[in-house]
């Protein structure tokens, strides 16, 4: 096992990761910008290293930064979190030659999966269901137009090198065919330095299902059910639960079976997940994400499980503690994503925080990095709280929600919390009817956050 781990990341994942450190008895070393000197990470790792300034790209995101961090403090291996360097082969294949080792997937892995175009390809070839689409990148407008009228309309055009919602975009018809086509290519090619994209079918009323995998390395893999993320605001989610409301334990069972062999057949390692849209009782592969999910705590609580923990085992080369059959779904569990911003407009709002009051009680969670007195700095995303609720059905998650929202106070800025209140008094809501486009459609019309 490692004697000291670098988490290379900031906010609640940080501490997410210093805490499953804490537990195993391994040493942890925060890095930080200058921005992030006071920040909780740095206060709770047991050693921290200056990395830069303010600027996600000099410090966070500045891989000579962070190996010159692991060779002063004397680190072994490096956990990225989620985002930054997360889904970044190059930082793996470096981490790897100096002899350190990344707590995740190989760099072909993330390769792999990194390109969309890819990614569907290999999963295609391994029996899990697929978006119809265009076989691979579409070069022209004559050749996305013909293969848009084959399949028949609305169609998206989507990057390959995607992420984040970014270089995606719908055409109704033939008319907005050629626009689309053109703005995700540039899109793609200012976001991502790559203008490939490729067609699919586009989905009307679709909810958004993701399988959590998890992979020894060595041909072993396991499934921990579904999460399901529908609520999206921008591509964005902002609830999350597991088990979906709309999956029964047979379709859990041969979708994650489906998702496990594919990833044990690859000799996958550590966690995964496997994205979906699924509508008219069918799944649609849309991209696997190699890398612990911002959502990762709800399937933590219905399996009884710490997925944090599991991935520095499995990186340390360790037998994987998981059995399929040992992994028993218990009772409900909703997460809400909490963000420093001002609803209804969704304007970020970055300050000091004069007042912060956790909601506390059986089955309560909160992930936060944030404190009394702490300001949040206007750099990074603006994500300052998971609160995710543990109940046994889905009926007492939501009660128990409703009560945690209401003793949780963030005085000094404003939070999206009101809206997670005014979600929780939606019939459509409670009863779980709702697909990706619910979210927008309710706040394009609703008032209660006025
Ligand atoms: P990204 O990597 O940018 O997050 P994804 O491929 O995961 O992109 O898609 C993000 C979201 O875009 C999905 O959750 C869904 O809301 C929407 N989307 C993607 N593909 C389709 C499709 N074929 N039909 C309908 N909606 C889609």
């Amino acid at each position: 096992m490692f004697n000291k781990i670098l988490i290379a990341n900031r906010g609640e994942i940080a501490l997410r990761v210093i805490r499953a450190c804490k537990e195993m008895g391994i040493g942890s070393v925060a890095v930080h910008s200058t921005a992030d000197a006071d920040a909780m990470h740095v206060r709770m790792a047991d050693e921290s290293v200056c990395i830069g300034p303010p600027s996600g790209t000099l410090s966070y995101l500045s891989i000579p930064n962070i190996i010159s961090a692991c060779e002063i403090t004397g680190a072994e291996a490096i956990h990225p979190g989620y985002g930054f360097l997360s889904e970044n082969a190059n930082f793996v294949q470096i981490i790897q030659d100096h002899g350190l080792t990344f707590i995740g997937p190989t760099a072909d892995h993330i390769n792999m999966m990194g390109d969309k175009i890819t990614a569907k390809e290999t999963m295609k070839n391994l029996g899990v269901p697929c978006v119809p689409g265009s076989p691979g990148g579409v070069p022209t407008v004559e050749e996305a137009m013909k293969i848009s009228t084959e399949m028949g309309f609305p169609v998206i055009v989507k990057a390959t090198a995607g992420g984040g919602g970014r270089g995606m975009k719908v055409a109704k018809t033939a008319d907005d065919l050629e626009e689309a086509f053109r703005t995700a290519r540039s899109e793609s090619k200012a976001a991502f330095g790559n203008d490939e994209v490729y067609i699919e079918k586009y989905l009307t009323l679709p909810r958004h299902i993701e399988i959590q995998v998890f992979g020894d390395g060595k041909g072993k893999a396991v499934h921990l059910g579904e999460r399901d993320c529908s609520l999206q605001r921008r591509h964005q989610k902002v609830l999350e639960e597991c088990p979906s409301p709309v999956i029964d334990a047979a379709t859990r069972a041969k979708i994650g079976k489906v998702c496990s062999d594919a990833v044990a057949s690859i000799n996958y390692a550590g966690a995964g997940t496997i994205e979906f849209l699924f509508e008219n009782d069918e799944f649609f592969f849309i991209e696997m994400n190699t890398r612990l999910q911002v959502e990762h705590p709800v399937t933590e609580a219905v399996y009884g499980v710490d997925l944090v923990r599991e991935q520095i085992i499995v990186a340390a080369g360790e037998p994987m503690s998981f059995e399929q059959e040992n992994l028993v779904a218990n009772g409900h569990s909703i997460e809400c994503r909490i963000n420093a911003e001002k609803v209804p407009e969704f304007r970020p709002s970055p300050g000091k925080i004069s007042q912060f009051h956790a909601p506390g009680g059986l089955g309560v969670r909160m992930d936060s990095h944030i404190y009394d007195g702490y300001s949040i700095p206007p750099y990074y995303d603006s994500l300052i709280a998971k609160l995710i609720v543990h109940a046994p059905d889905r009926d007492a998650a939501f009660a128990r929600l409703h009560r945690a929202l209401g003793e949780l106070i963030v005085d000094g800025v404003e939070t999206t919390t009101p809206l997670h209140r005014a979600l929780l008094e939606e019939p459509d809501v409670l009863s779980g009817n709702y697909d990706i486009h619910w979210l927008e459609n309710w706040l394009e019309s609703t008032t209660s956050l006025d």
